[in-house]
């Protein structure tokens, strides 16, 4: 049905570390889930060549016809690439290894940094009617993490509870001041969530102390801890609060995205409301 109510434009999330591995897709796929069980309508956009939050929320290689690149170069829009997945009210854009073509790369600089922030403001992203958009990056400070971030209102930004982890973000809040500073400057970072988090590791509670004491209100309260059903779930296809919603993966997911839908603007008119 159409939300005639809805007056707000949907929140644009980018979901991003250069880091591979440190739970960009795992928290895109939960929290966007997590995010429609609330009552919000949410799209995923899969911007990682390598596909994984297409096929953690079961969309087969063979039903990626309309994928991201093709909504990347303008070729198809949002709404007739966007795919429904198992979840009420979840839809992705799936992504294929297309998106890592020499095709983006050959565009003007000016216009391939923004390729994504034209294809999401545009008149047809009313007609998905969501309230949210979710973009899994890439595992680089590349081209495509760019394009997310001058997309993005905000930055979600998964922090691996190891060694180094603090080093590595140095690098990305640069990247952030850059495209503050030259394409979008009211991006704002969401917040940092510490993900594989295991309570009784030492090293976990010294890389939670030193975000919190270096970043403060920037990290989420909410910490994401190791937990064996949040690495099985994608491939049963679902994310984890279908998977095992009794598992510390799931409440944790419901937990950080109850943060972040208190973090909404009281004048917007969400479909929940
Ligand atoms: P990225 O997208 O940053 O590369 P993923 O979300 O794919 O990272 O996570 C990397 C691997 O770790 C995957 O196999 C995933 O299932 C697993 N994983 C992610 N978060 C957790 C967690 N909190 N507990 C256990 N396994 C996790
Ligand atoms: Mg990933």
């Amino acid at each position: 049905a159409v939300n005639l109510s809805r007056t707000t434009n949907p929140k644009i999330i980018s979901v991003a570390n250069q880091k591979g591995g440190v739970g960009k897709t795992t928290t895109t796929i939960n929290l966007g889930a997590a995010l429609a069980r609330a009552g919000r309508r949410v799209l995923l956009i899969d911007l990682d060549p390598q596909g994984n939050a297409s096929t953690g929320l079961g969309i087969d290689f063979g039903n990626r016809d309309v994928t991201t690149y093709d909504v990347l170069t303008g070729d198809a829009l949002p709404s007739a690439a966007a795919i429904e997945t198992s979840v009420e009210n979840l839809l992705i854009i799936p992504a294929t290894t297309d998106l890592s073509s020499a095709d983006i790369n050959l565009m003007s600089n000016e216009k391939r940094s923004f390729m994504l922030h034209d294809a999401l403001h545009q008149p047809d992203i009313d007609a998905l009617e969501v309230d949210y958009i979710l973009i899994d990056c890439p595992p680089s400070l590349n081209i495509l993490t760019v394009n997310a971030m001058i997309a993005s209102d905000s930055v979600v930004v998964p922090l691996q509870s190891e060694f180094f982890a603090l080093e590595g973000l140095s690098q990305l809040m640069l990247t952030i001041r850059e495209v503050r500073q030259t394409a979008n400057a009211a991006l704002r970072i969401e917040g940092v969530v510490l993900t594989m988090y295991d309570k009784r590791n030492n090293l976990c509670q010294q890389v939670e102390a030193d975000a919190r004491d270096n970043l403060g209100d920037l990290v989420f309260k909410t910490v994401i801890p190791r937990n064996v059903r949040l690495s099985e779930a994608p491939s049963f296809a679902m994310p984890v609060i279908d998977y095992d919603p009794a598992s510390k993966g799931a409440a944790a997911y419901i937990a950080l995205t109850a943060e972040i839908i208190q973090g909404e603007q009281p004048t917007s008119s969400r479909r929940a409301s």
